[in-house]
């Protein structure tokens, strides 16, 4: 069997004394789109802070291509192909879109390479070389989310970590970044890490998912399975006709895990 692009092991990650992640597995395969469901405060924005780098794990590995980068800091991450799209997009308000697309490339010397992939960037985004020269500060919020995939896919990843693409935007922009980041997904063969409280977008999405729970991974199967079970449909896709046994379901599950 292959081994998967990213294995992330029995990770356990703190805030100082809080712990917030408790033994988490998670395996993406390259080219495969994986999403991690779950409420407010899971943990899931730790998951993916916990394999770009920007928090050091406890205990466990993040083996990545071969090479445990549990505790490599955030450009070393990026180096070896993982690009992180942070929730809040966290873009540079006074620097224009060109400029903020050319800081995702900050780790590369390859200056044609360089020049190919901002071409790259406008091919998915025009709107972004429309406003190439205007402060990344006076974008929309769907814009300013266009550049900030546009300013990881900058870092040529094999894996891109993508935290609630969809926050705050309207139901067709979501519809056109989702469709964007499955193109970019076939065409460039990037694998996807998606966090996503729209769990109903996040199923279509993805090929894979996981549900996490206070910091515990407590289901991992095929999107198509997921959708299916009464206590995913219930708690995560708000359909009620579960009805109270699924609830109870859901309720010993947690129990035992
Ligand atoms: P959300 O969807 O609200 O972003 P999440 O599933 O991404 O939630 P995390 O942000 O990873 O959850 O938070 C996991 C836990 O860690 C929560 O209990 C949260 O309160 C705690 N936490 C997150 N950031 C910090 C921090 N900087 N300091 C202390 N605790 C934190």
């Amino acid at each position: 069997m292959t081994e998967p692009l990213l294995r992330v092991n029995s990770v356990e990650t703190f805030y100082g004394p809080i712990q917030a992640i408790r033994g988490v597995t998670i395996d993406v395969d390259a080219g495969q789109i994986v999403t991690v469901l779950g409420a407010n405060g899971a943990g899931k924005t730790t998951v993916l802070r916990t394999i770009s780098g920007v928090l050091d794990p406890e205990r466990g590995q993040v083996v990545f291509d071969g090479q445990d980068i549990a505790r490599l800091p955030p450009d070393q991450v990026m180096r070896r192909g993982i690009c992180h799209v942070p929730e809040g997009r966290e873009t540079f308000p006074f620097l224009t879109v060109r400029e903020n697309l050319m800081m995702g490339a900050y780790t590369r010397r390859d200056t044609a390479g360089i020049a190919q992939d901002i071409e790259l960037c406008f091919s998915y985004f025009p709107r972004l070389q429309e406003r190439q020269h205007q402060r990344a500060g006076l974008l929309s919020g769907g814009e300013q989310q266009m550049m900030a995939i546009g300013r990881a896919l900058m870092g040529k990843p094999k894996l891109l970590l993508l935290d609630e693409p969809s926050l705050g935007l309207s139901p067709l922009l979501v519809q056109q970044i989702f469709g964007i980041i499955r193109r970019i997904n076939q065409e460039q063969n990037v694998a996807i890490l998606l966090v996503e409280q729209n769990a109903h977008l996040a199923l279509q999405t993805a090929d894979f998912g996981y549900v996490l729970e206070v910091g515990r991974i407590v289901a991992a199967d095929d999107c198509k399975t997921l959708m299916q079970r009464a206590d995913i449909r219930e708690f995560y896709l708000g359909q009620k006709e579960a009805g109270v046994r699924g609830q109870r379901r859901w309720k010993k599950k947690r129990l035992w895990n």
